[in-house]
């Protein structure tokens, strides 16, 4: 199986990509978490990257490519792949394809989580981690009963740096502008399903199953 998950952030991509990891047994490659590895390491892909991810910008097609060319041709994608946050921009989906037809592999279907702003809004403003323990808190969604103070371990909770509103909404107009134009790329290409993220987790799960096997 190979498939795309693009969405807003906050749609959820990442917690609905373990799930089908889980359930399918694929290389779960999330270029955020590779770059954020990268930028905690200090390589050189991290100095490029993070001065365009503290500022909300998408950093360039080039790094990204050179670095999903690298990922895509590891072991442990030869049993599928799920990708989560590229393609970003129309010209990444057009690299995609032609690393894919060297390849000489195809891609089974591209998911739409599809969240509205002021959802996307809600969710990562209120959003809260654990300093100590990393755990995911909502002001309303999902409060500690210990207030500011994690249920789990006592840790103090804070609001990351790129939840803050503006930064949110910085992240929001890159998307809508660079992103989601893949709607119509791959909507053409006969490959998308809109699923509406807000729906509760295990649904998306179920319609990416129904996809598969209509496919198959
Ligand atoms: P989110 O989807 O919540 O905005 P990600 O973890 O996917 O966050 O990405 C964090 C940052 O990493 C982005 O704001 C951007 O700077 C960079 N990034 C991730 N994937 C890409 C990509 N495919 N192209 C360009 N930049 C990317
Ligand atoms: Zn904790």
């Amino acid at each position: 199986m190979r498939i795309i998950l693009v969405g807003p952030p906050g749609a959820g991509k990442g917690t609905q990509a373990e799930k089908i990891v889980a359930k399918y047994n694929v290389a779960h490659i999330s270029t955020g978490d590779i770059l954020r590895a990268n930028v905690k390491a200090g390589t050189e892909l991290g100095k490029k990257a993070k001065s365009f991810m503290d500022a909300g910008a998408l950093v360039p097609d080039d790094v990204i490519v050179g670095m999903m060319r690298g990922r895509l041709a590891e072991d442990d994608c030869k049993n599928g792949f799920i990708l989560d946050g590229f393609p970003r921009t129309v010209p990444q989906a057009e690299a995609l394809d032609s690393l894919l037809a060297e390849m000489g592999i195809k891609l089974d279907g591209v998911i739409l989580l599809d969240v509205d702003d002021d959802t996307v809004v809600e969710r990562l403003c209120g959003r809260r981690m654990c300093k100590k323990c990393g755990r995911i808190f909502h002001v309303s969604f999902k409060p500690s009963s210990k207030g500011d103070l994690c249920d789990e371990c006592g840790g103090e909770l804070y609001q990351r740096d790129d939840d803050k509103e503006e930064v949110i909404r910085q992240r929001l107009a890159v998307y809508h502008s660079q992103t989601a134009p893949l709607v119509d790329y791959y909507g053409k290409a006969g490959l998308l399903l809109r699923v509406p993220g807000a729906e509760a987790g295990d649904k998306v799960l179920g319609h990416i199953e129904a996809m598969l096997g209509s496919r198959a």
